[in-house]
């Protein structure tokens, strides 16, 4: 995949970005070392203090302007994300609409969420005025995953830059010309100062980014990656965000719209070829609802079919690798007395995987417990929504859940262990902006999207200015007894009456 070429005078190593369907060369793009990426970390630097100057309004205004150039050339750009992960433009286009809802939330609200606040002072230092302010980190790093090139790091990228953060982004190998298109797209907007910058490159470049002196590091990948980096970022105490895989679960209750959970887990488990985050990958169905749930699963994946063409429902494998680990998980299933109701070992390809339903498959198989990451789905039958909660809880994992229940569907949400719970609708939470996204467990921590999402890229900073001298001094070597006792005495009114 890497190849040698002459970049402004210097040899660079550097490396292809390929279509999955076809296996040509999409683009080529540099190898950043360490090096680098430091060089970029400290152009970001002075970038920082230029955009944190502009405040929310001049902040809020570039942003805007950022989202009206993704949205007027988003046909160009769903072109970008079909030719790198091979999806469907509909979904590229879909991915690209959400993330543009996000530009706009964070630039509406980023002074309201982040801007400074009084806080009571409390009666003994009630002297004071107590703000709290939410200010930028500095250099934020972001590293992407290739499922949601637009979508997924956009969810970074943008908070950290309404918050007032210059950017590093680090787009995964498989998806740098859509990183580049982003980055180019709000250089047009910004063109000042570097405060986006784009590099390239594997895991190499990743850790010299995390390793690089940035103020955050915010992750988007597997669970394996995300120990790595906390473990690299330590070493200097960097904050990070992981956003981790998942194995989200559907639960669908007696008395849920049957037809409807069915068509959600359709599109939840097989859309963009089952490799999204929240994707489903389980499903717990209360055995009053069981058999005709199945039916109609099974009659609409009859309509879903995975290719390379313009009318598949999905695309390949993005990541070709991916490919075995699906096989392994159908072959476990199988072996320990799973059954493929449609779809199994015959529905892998060599680029596609077509849509697998499979059912009787014990809890502890790979296929239920491990990140798929592929157009399949485990269907299992349980008396009542409380076994339901108990296994869709039994997993290492907690990013999302999806429920389908007329009467209880807040309730049995709330059991659930997971980031985010979608009710009578899949994955909705994802398309909301004002929501927080993220997960628990091997899914991660810390959240984007929503006041939570911009307040994870700021810092807290408390301000208590004394606006005239303390009627009882408590904080200074004039104290007397005669001031200790009052305290006491205020003390025992205030808090110790029974
Ligand atoms: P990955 O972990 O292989 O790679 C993610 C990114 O990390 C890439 O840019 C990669 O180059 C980089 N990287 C790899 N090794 C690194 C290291 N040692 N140090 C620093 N960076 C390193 O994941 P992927 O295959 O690109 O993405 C798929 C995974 O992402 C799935 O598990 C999926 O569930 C998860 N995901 C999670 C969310 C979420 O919001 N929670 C969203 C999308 C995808």
């Amino acid at each position: 995949m890497t190849s040698m070429a002459a970049e402004q005078g210097t040899v660079a190593e550097t490396f292809d970005s390929l279509n999955p369907a076809t296996d040509d060369v999409v683009g080529t793009y540099p190898m950043h070392t360490p090096e680098d990426v430091r060089a970029a970390i400290s152009r970001a630097r002075d970038a920082a203090v230029w955009w944190d100057a502009l405040g929310y309004a001049g902040r809020g205004e570039r942003l805007r302007r950022w989202k009206g150039v993704l949205t007027r050339r988003m046909d160009e750009l769903a072109e970008v994300v079909r030719a790198e992960t091979g999806k469907p433009l509909g979904d590229a286009q879909l991915e690209a609409v959400l993330a543009i809802e996000h530009i706009d939330w964070a630039a509406r609200n980023a002074r309201r969420v982040l801007g400074r606040k009084h806080r009571a002072p409390g009666l003994l230092l009630s002297n004071n005025d107590a703000t709290v302010e939410y200010q930028p980190y500095g250099v934020v790093g972001i590293i992407g995953p290739w499922n949601y090139p637009v979508y997924t790091p956009l969810g970074s990228v943008t908070y950290a830059l309404a918050a007032g953060n210059a950017v590093v982004f680090k787009p995964s190998e498989y998806t740098p010309g859509v990183g580049r298109w982003l980055v180019e797209a709000f250089a047009e907007v910004v063109p000042e100062h570097p405060v986006l910058q784009l590099i390239t490159g594997f895991g190499e470049t990743g850790d010299a980014l995390v390793r690089g002196g940035v103020d955050k590091i915010a992750f988007t990948g597997s669970a394996a990656t995300g120990k790595k980096i906390m473990a690299a970022a330590a070493e200097r105490l960097t904050p990070v965000l992981i956003e981790g895989g998942g194995k989200d679960p559907i639960l669908v209750d007696a008395d849920a719209d049957v037809d409807a959970a069915a068509d959600a887990t359709v599109w939840g488990a097989f859309a963009n070829a089952g490799q999204t985050c929240v994707g489903i990958e389980r499903a717990y169905v209360h055995e009053q609802v069981y058999d005709e749930y199945l039916a109609r699963v099974l009659e609409k994946t009859k309509q879903v079919r995975g290719g390379a063409d313009s009318r598949a429902q999905y695309g390949p494998m993005t990541m070709r690798s991916q490919i075995e680990v699906i096989r392994k998980h159908i072959a476990d299933a199988l072996a320990r007395g799973g059954r493929a109701l449609t779809g199994g070992m015959e529905a892998i390809g060599d680029r596609c995987v077509q849509p697998t339903v499979l059912v009787e498959v014990p809890e502890d198989s790979s296929a239920v417990r491990e990140e798929t990451f592929g157009p399949t789905v485990t269907v299992a039958k349980v008396r009542d929504m409380d076994e339901a909660v108990a296994k869709a809880n039994d997993s290492s994992y907690g990013l999302g859940s999806t429920v389908f229940s007329r009467s209880r569907g807040t309730e049995i949400a709330r059991k659930l262990r997971t980031g985010a719970t979608a009710i009578n609708a899949p994955l909705s939470f994802a398309g909301i902006a004002s929501l927080p996204f993220g997960g628990l467990g091997d899914s991660g921590f810390g959240r984007i999207h929503g006041p939570e999402g911009l307040r994870e890229f700021a810092r807290p900073k408390a301000i208590a200015r004394q606006r005239f001298p303390a009627p009882i001094p408590l904080t200074s070597f004039t104290r007397t007894e005669k001031t200790e006792q009052l305290v006491s005495k205020v003390m025992s009114y205030l808090h110790g009456r029974k």
